[in-house]
């Protein structure tokens, strides 16, 4: 018998989860196994400890690792937004080519989809965008282009219940929450993941033949001082920082039937 191919995931945020969904969908072999470290908690776990997502919605001013860490990863508690945009939100662009672009944007929208169970109501495209785009040119200023996809936070967490059910029930999946990645090598042609694990109080080290390493901006540091890191090309994408205004839908109901949350 061949011997089993070991892929391993750092970071169970958006970018891990999607990763590993479409590794599932696309791999038939049995003989390989993907396991997804993540130093917090699982599904289970963090929506029991988070305890604005039980009730009344008021902030009990939880640690940043319950908010950003574990099954999720800081995407656990947003309203469900998925943007596609090449004019904000991330450099994609920049370093795809225009039909990779396309390909990441169709594929990842359709394994969104496939996860919402109907509730495809919520998807909002800009209609009549150049009629647009040239008022507000007139004004001085300029209109960022944008389709958005949004759940809502309650549908969001379904979804992520789904993605999480689906990725459990594949038994070459195994997740390992409470792994503190600490180093990551590159040993010959496979990857040494040390890591510590809190329940044991131990530190271990286990070695893949693939890896891919999404530890989001909280891992950013982390993972840029290791050797792996710092041996690879990276640039910092900028951050989207607005003021965000909020109006009477009657006041911009002209706008807002053919605009969904319109960045100018
Ligand atoms: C309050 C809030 C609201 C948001 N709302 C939206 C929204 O509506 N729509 C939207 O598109 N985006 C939203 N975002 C942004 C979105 O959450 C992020 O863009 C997205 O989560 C990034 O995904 P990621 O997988 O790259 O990283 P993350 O989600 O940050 O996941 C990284 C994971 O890696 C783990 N990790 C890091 N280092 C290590 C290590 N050394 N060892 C083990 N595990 C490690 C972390 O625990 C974490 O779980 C929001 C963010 C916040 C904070």
């Amino acid at each position: 018998m061949s011997k089993k191919t070991k892929i391993g995931i750092i970071g169970a945020g958006p970018a891990g989860l999607f990763s590993a969904m479409q590794l599932i969908r696309n791999l038939s072999s049995k003989n390989i196994s993907i396991s997804i470290f993540d130093k917090g908690l699982s599904l289970e776990d963090r929506t029991k400890n988070i305890p604005c997502l039980k009730n009344d919605g008021i902030c009990k001013k939880c640690n940043t690792c319950k908010i950003l860490c574990g099954f999720g990863g800081s995407g656990l508690i947003n309203d469900g937004k998925l943007v596609f945009s090449k004019e904000f939100g991330g450099n994609l662009q920049d370093i795809l080519t225009n039909a990779h672009f396309n390909m990441y944007e169709k594929l990842s929208k359709g394994l969104y989809l496939s996860f919402i169970d109907g509730h495809t109501n919520g998807w909002y495209r800009s209609n009549n965008f150049p009629d647009w785009k040239r008022k507000v040119n007139k004004a001085g200023l300029d209109l960022l282009k944008g389709d958005y996809f949004h759940l809502g936070s309650d549908r969001a967490l379904k979804v992520l219940e789904s993605i999480y059910t689906f990725l459990k029930k594949d038994s070459r999946v195994d997740f390992r929450f409470g792994h503190d990645v600490l180093f990551v090598n590159k040993e010959g042609n496979r990857f040494s993941v040390q890591y510590y694990l809190e329940k044991a109080d131990e530190h271990y080290t286990d070695k893949f033949d693939y890896l891919i390493v999404s530890p989001g901006r909280l891992g950013n540091s982390w993972f840029t001082n290791t050797a792996i890191g710092k041996s690879l090309d990276y640039f910092i994408s900028p951050l989207d920082i607005g003021v965000r205004v909020e109006l009477p839908y009657y006041v911009v109901d002209t706008i807002a039937k053919d605009l969904y949350e319109f960045k100018i």
